[in-house]
């Protein structure tokens, strides 16, 4: 096996080149499977490979592993931009791209559910391709936005508003990644858990001072939040909230 993948080394280098001129393009869909063989070296060898001498805690290529594992701020997820990292992500499945197996540009670190929730296909258009963190940079502009949805319960939906600017495969991919990750979802739930930790307090606010206050306070929550985090769902509930006249005067219909 030493041998096989010693004579095997430049059809890896050779796969991670393509790949790295692919992604910086926004092209990686349009890779075929069949460029991203190893000669000699099966695709189940190669996925041993990954797992035995990368994965495994005393293997010589989990330091490569660590280290990106531990590359994305905060520990969060770049994928979700909410849960913890727990395990590394093939941005390309390395069963049909076995020259990618073991490539650290294919390698992200994510958490278990987006891990899980991934298709393990392949996208069959440009649009259709999700975010690869390392070449997609959407964290400049703002582009996720939120809705109260005005009724008791009071229910926060999320949503892509794209930046005019932003051309009609990045505006694509962005709607893409945020349906295929469950993102929507996952932003709502959260939303109903944060109004439940703050409602209590909202209250005393409007007794104080009114819509107004309750206003500014949630405009301040946004402005800070906005500094950590652009697109943040809690960025774009409290902006919301803070913007929505309705949700002010009628903090009383929170149910805490
Ligand atoms: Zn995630």
């Amino acid at each position: 096996m030493k041998n096989k993948l010693e004579k095997a080394e430049g059809d890896v280098v050779r796969a991670s080149a393509s790949f790295a001129a692919a992604a910086q393009e926004g092209s990686v869909y349009a890779l075929k499977q069949e460029d991203f063989k190893v000669g000699g070296v099966s695709a189940a060898e190669m996925v041993a490979v990954y797992e035995s001498r990368m994965v495994k805690g005393t293997s010589p290529g989990r330091f490569i592993y660590d280290e990106i594992m531990v590359s994305s701020a905060e520990g969060r997820c770049p994928l979700c931009g909410h849960r913890d990292v727990s395990t590394l992500d093939h941005h390309l499945p390395k069963k049909l791209f076995p020259a990618l197996a073991v490539t650290p540009l294919n390698l992200i670190p994510a958490c278990s559910e987006c891990n899980k929730t991934k298709l393990h296909g392949v996208a069959g258009s440009p649009g259709k391709q999700t975010l690869h963190p390392y070449f997609e940079n959407v964290e400049s502009d703002p582009w996720l936005v939120a809705e109260v949805i005005e009724g008791e319960p009071v229910v926060i939906v999320f949503k892509v508003d794209s930046p005019d600017h932003w051309d009609s495969v990045l505006c694509e991919r962005v709607r893409h990644h945020f349906q295929a990750f469950g993102l929507p979802a996952l932003y709502m739930s959260q939303a109903v858990q944060e109004l439940n930790n703050i409602s209590h307090y909202l209250k005393q606010l409007f007794d104080r001072g009114g819509p107004d206050q309750v206003s500014v306070y949630l405009e301040d929550q946004a402005v800070s939040r906005r500094i950590a985090h652009v697109n943040s769902w809690q960025t774009a509930m409290y902006t919301a909230l803070a913007q929505n006249r309705w949700f002010c005067e009628n903090v009383g219909l929170l149910s805490r």
